[in-house]
Protein backbone atom coordinates (compact mmCIF):
# COMPACT_ATOMS: atom_id res chain seq x y z
CA UNK A 1 0.00 0.00 0.00
CA UNK A 2 2.81 2.25 0.44
CA UNK A 3 3.89 2.30 -3.19
CA UNK A 4 -0.34 3.00 -4.05
CA UNK A 5 -0.47 5.96 -1.59
CA UNK A 6 3.28 6.77 -0.76
CA UNK A 7 2.38 10.10 1.16
CA UNK A 8 1.16 10.55 4.84
CA UNK A 9 -1.48 12.97 3.06
CA UNK A 10 -2.94 10.00 0.60
CA UNK A 11 -2.64 7.19 3.18
CA UNK A 12 -5.80 9.04 5.14
CA UNK A 13 -7.71 7.68 1.89
CA UNK A 14 -7.32 4.33 3.43
CA UNK A 15 -9.48 2.07 5.84
CA UNK A 16 -8.34 -0.66 7.33
CA UNK A 17 -10.98 -3.53 8.14
CA UNK A 18 -11.54 -7.14 8.76
CA UNK A 19 -14.88 -8.97 7.15
CA UNK A 20 -14.93 -12.06 9.91
CA UNK A 21 -18.79 -12.73 8.90
CA UNK A 22 -20.74 -12.81 6.47
CA UNK A 23 -23.27 -14.19 3.29
CA UNK A 24 -23.25 -13.28 -0.53
CA UNK A 25 -24.47 -14.63 -3.75
CA UNK A 26 -23.20 -14.49 -6.99
CA UNK A 27 -25.08 -14.79 -10.05
CA UNK A 28 -23.96 -16.04 -13.82
CA UNK A 29 -26.26 -14.35 -16.28
CA UNK A 30 -24.23 -15.49 -19.25
CA UNK A 31 -25.91 -18.46 -18.94
CA UNK A 32 -29.49 -19.61 -19.87
CA UNK A 33 -30.49 -20.55 -17.66
CA UNK A 34 -28.73 -18.37 -15.12
CA UNK A 35 -26.99 -19.75 -12.27
CA UNK A 36 -27.20 -18.24 -8.67
CA UNK A 37 -25.28 -19.56 -5.87
CA UNK A 38 -25.05 -18.61 -2.30
CA UNK A 39 -21.79 -18.49 0.51
CA UNK A 40 -21.20 -17.97 3.93
CA UNK A 41 -18.00 -17.04 5.84
CA UNK A 42 -17.19 -16.66 9.31
CA UNK A 43 -20.24 -18.54 11.49
CA UNK A 44 -22.81 -17.01 9.24
CA UNK A 45 -25.66 -19.67 8.73
CA UNK A 46 -27.11 -19.71 5.54
CA UNK A 47 -30.11 -18.74 5.21
CA UNK A 48 -32.55 -20.74 2.60
CA UNK A 49 -34.46 -17.69 0.93
CA UNK A 50 -36.50 -17.46 -2.59
CA UNK A 51 -39.83 -18.98 -4.07
CA UNK A 52 -40.60 -22.65 -3.14
CA UNK A 53 -43.67 -25.04 -4.07
CA UNK A 54 -45.78 -26.25 -1.38
CA UNK A 55 -47.69 -29.37 -1.43
CA UNK A 56 -50.56 -27.34 -2.49
CA UNK A 57 -49.61 -28.22 -5.82
CA UNK A 58 -51.59 -30.01 -8.49
CA UNK A 59 -49.40 -29.36 -11.22
CA UNK A 60 -51.44 -27.42 -13.77
CA UNK A 61 -47.93 -26.29 -15.06
CA UNK A 62 -49.52 -22.44 -15.03
CA UNK A 63 -46.21 -21.52 -13.27
CA UNK A 64 -44.07 -22.98 -15.70
CA UNK A 65 -45.55 -20.65 -18.51
CA UNK A 66 -44.33 -17.50 -17.25
CA UNK A 67 -41.37 -18.63 -15.19
CA UNK A 68 -38.46 -16.95 -17.74
CA UNK A 69 -35.65 -19.26 -16.54
CA UNK A 70 -38.00 -22.71 -17.39
CA UNK A 71 -36.37 -23.71 -13.98
CA UNK A 72 -39.69 -25.39 -12.36
CA UNK A 73 -39.62 -29.15 -12.29
CA UNK A 74 -42.79 -31.43 -13.02
CA UNK A 75 -41.51 -34.78 -12.61
CA UNK A 76 -42.55 -35.33 -9.57
CA UNK A 77 -45.72 -35.56 -6.65
CA UNK A 78 -45.22 -31.70 -6.67
CA UNK A 79 -43.58 -29.39 -8.85
CA UNK A 80 -40.27 -28.15 -8.18
CA UNK A 81 -38.27 -24.76 -8.40
CA UNK A 82 -34.64 -25.47 -9.21
CA UNK A 83 -33.10 -22.79 -6.93
CA UNK A 84 -29.65 -22.42 -8.74
CA UNK A 85 -31.63 -21.17 -11.76
CA UNK A 86 -34.00 -19.07 -10.18
CA UNK A 87 -34.32 -15.93 -10.67
CA UNK A 88 -36.72 -14.50 -7.93
CA UNK A 89 -38.82 -12.76 -10.11
CA UNK A 90 -41.89 -14.07 -8.60
CA UNK A 91 -44.04 -14.76 -11.42
CA UNK A 92 -44.77 -18.00 -10.65
CA UNK A 93 -46.23 -16.98 -7.39
CA UNK A 94 -48.58 -14.44 -9.25
CA UNK A 95 -50.22 -16.88 -11.42
CA UNK A 96 -50.30 -19.88 -9.19
CA UNK A 97 -54.36 -20.47 -9.02
CA UNK A 98 -53.58 -22.52 -5.67
CA UNK A 99 -51.55 -20.12 -4.21
CA UNK A 100 -49.27 -23.13 -3.71
CA UNK A 101 -45.64 -20.80 -4.48
CA UNK A 102 -44.36 -19.12 -1.17
CA UNK A 103 -41.43 -16.89 -0.83
CA UNK A 104 -38.88 -16.76 2.23
S1 LIG B 1 -49.03 -22.93 -10.89
FE1 LIG B 1 -49.15 -23.62 -8.76
S2 LIG B 1 -50.43 -25.44 -8.82
FE2 LIG B 1 -49.77 -25.05 -10.91
S3 LIG B 1 -47.90 -26.29 -11.14
FE3 LIG B 1 -47.24 -24.25 -10.50
S4 LIG B 1 -47.11 -24.37 -8.27
FE4 LIG B 1 -48.31 -26.13 -8.95
S1 LIG C 1 -39.36 -16.87 -9.17
FE1 LIG C 1 -39.25 -16.46 -11.39
S2 LIG C 1 -37.43 -17.55 -12.08
FE2 LIG C 1 -37.95 -18.37 -10.07
S3 LIG C 1 -39.21 -20.16 -10.48
FE3 LIG C 1 -40.60 -18.43 -10.17
S4 LIG C 1 -40.98 -17.63 -12.24
FE4 LIG C 1 -39.15 -18.95 -12.35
Amino acid sequence: MNEIYPTTQSQKALTVFQLYEGSGEWFDLSKKPIERFTFTFGNAEKEKDGYFITDGCTLCCACGEVCPQGCIDFTSASAVIRQENCLHCGSCMEVCPQKAVIRR
